[in-house]
């Protein structure tokens, strides 16, 4: 749970993070109908500030196999797991699955340290361009990108990338979309690479050092939809085939960021009749024009009132803040330069 306010009248208690350490007695606390006290629990209606959940690996098997971390060292801006989870496990860092598995999800970086052909590989490279990535969090190059596919086609055959991608990025303009193009298109893998970019549009995650940033609506992703970027014989990327759309786009932004004062437009979205079978554009439309979005959308002061300041984390608001600020200055900055 991140924010509890659009459930808060229909669940007893919300629970945020890690909660293995304490479930049972919670489940207790419900069946006998009592609060239950914990820094990292809210006994709802009432929102009072909380503690994001720490915990330590989970120290008994599932599926004949022990968790081996949780968190992530590499403190993507835009990430609450990294910024809300502190990592456990062995030293290095994330791996999703190991690159033995048929269909390993790993880092950009890594990819060149492939050392066999693989069918289909999972990866991220959030962000259109060099510069988005390196304001928000990941340090891929150009030539990394480039580097990676054919990396990836050295083997021979035929390899799927999927890789994930971050659209409508605060200070992302045509620009940056257009670079990653040209980047794909500079590849020249030995075997043949097809690359299928899935992008998610941005959220503003609740205890990140982006929580404040604005949130964009438009460009549409959902339009490029199983777009081609590139099409030759040792090369095709494409757009994957389910982009979101913009209203499950702003849902659950609005649901990030409500407020008590959300109730009436959570309850128009969730009921107004006409807001259940327009088209998505459609509904965005609808909806603006009877509630003011503007407080889920807007960017915020870094200083000012932010609608999730009951959260906390292991990370102290001041930390978020000074990254935040630093960040914000650097997008700018080199925005003005493209
Ligand atoms: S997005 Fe970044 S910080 Fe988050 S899990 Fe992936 S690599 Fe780690």
């Amino acid at each position: 749970m991140q924010n509890p306010h659009v459930v808060r009248n229909l669940i007893d208690y919300a629970a945020f993070g890690r909660s293995e350490s304490f479930a049972l007695r919670l489940v207790e606390a419900a069946v006998d109908g009592r609060p239950f006290e914990h820094p990292s629990v809210m006994n709802l209606p009432d929102v009072s500030p909380v503690i994001m959940g720490q915990s330590e690996l989970y120290p008994h098997e599932v599926c004949g196999k022990v968790e081996q971390f949780i968190g992530c060292k590499r403190k993507c801006k835009f990430c609450h797991y990294s910024w809300a989870r502190k990592y456990r496990g062995p030293a290095g860092d994330y791996i999703q699955t190991s690159v033995a598995a048929s269909s390993p999800e790993i880092t950009w970086d890594r990819l060149r340290g492939i050392d066999r052909k693989h069918g289909r590989i999972r990866s991220a490279l959030d962000g259109f361009s060099q510069r988005l990535r390196a304001c928000y969090g990941k340090r891929i190059t150009r030539s990394d990108v480039i580097g990676g596919i054919e990396h990836v086609g050295s083997f021979g055959g035929t390899s799927t990338v999927l890789a994930y991608n971050i659209s409508n990025m605060p200070t992302e303009t045509d620009a940056d979309k257009k670079e990653l193009y040209a980047t794909f298109a500079e590849a020249q893998p030995k075997g043949r690479v097809i690359v299928v970019l899935q992008s998610t549009p941005f959220r503003p995650s609740n205890l990140t050092p982006m929580q404040w940033e604005p949130v964009r609506l438009a460009p549409t992703m959902s339009d490029l939809s199983a777009q081609v970027i590139v099409d030759r014989p040792n090369l095709r990327a494409m757009h994957s085939f389910s982009n979101e759309g913009p209203w499950s786009h702003l849902v659950t932004v609005v649901a990030e960021r409500a407020t008590a004062a959300t109730d009436a437009c959570w309850e128009a979205i969730c009921f107004a009749p006409k807001l259940q079978s327009n088209p998505a554009a459609d509904k965005v439309r609808r909806l603006s024009a009877h509630f003011d979005l503007a407080s889920y959308l807007r960017k915020y002061e870094i200083d000012e009132p932010h609608p999730a300041d009951f959260l906390t984390s292991f990370t102290q608001k001041e930390k978020l803040r000074a990254v935040a600020r630093r960040m914000r200055a650097e997008a700018e900055r080199t925005s003005a330069d493209v």
